[in-house]
């Protein structure tokens, strides 16, 4: 038996140091092993140019597609504008007690909405963005509890609001899994 591991898979988009800081908090979230995979993929047919968008279910598909033996769970990472057709945006998605998931740091900085920039703040955001998909990937939804990391989160406020953590209802559902 091996410990349940978590494969980060970065297109070379996002910025290193932030991609280490969300591995140690998911391998402590989850306690789980957490490896890193860089692979080269032109996502570019995945543009829609009318929306000015990236499609966000064929993201998912091609990283699910993406074979990682040994691994159990995976995320893909990436800094581009993530939709899918019933909504304006999404920060990222993941499939319900599934293996594969994605975010996005893309509308996660400041300078997006015409702040100045804060990097610490913007590490954090996905962080917590990544956790968030981590945890439907185990199984959880989304939940009501003040600063559990498990909230739905529609604006990047939302996220500012919560914690980097799983509340202890979800980590009881997490430990009954
Ligand atoms: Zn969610
Ligand atoms: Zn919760």
């Amino acid at each position: 038996m091996h410990p349940t591991t978590i494969t980060f898979v970065s297109l070379g988009l996002t910025d290193r140091d932030f991609v280490e800081q969300a591995m140690q908090a998911a391998a402590r979230e989850y306690n789980c092993a957490v490896v890193l995979k860089e692979v080269h993929l032109d996502i570019t047919d995945f543009y829609d140019p009318v929306r000015r968008q990236y499609n966000a279910d064929k993201l998912l598909r091609v990283i699910d597609g993406l074979d990682f033996p040994g691994s159990d769970k995976t995320i893909g990472l990436f800094n581009v504008d993530f939709f899918i057709p019933i909504l304006t945006y999404i920060f990222g998605q993941a499939q319900l007690g599934g293996r594969t998931g994605i975010a996005s740091m893309y509308r996660l900085s400041n300078e997006r909405y015409g702040i100045s920039g804060n990097g610490d703040l913007l590490s954090l955001r996905f962080t917590k963005e990544i956790i968030h998909e981590l945890g439907h990937l185990f199984g959880l939804i989304h939940c009501h509890t003040p600063g559990c990391v498990m909230q739905s989160s529609t604006y990047v406020e939302d996220i500012d609001q919560k914690d980097a953590h799983l509340c202890t209802k979800c980590r009881a559902a997490l430990a009954m899994s």
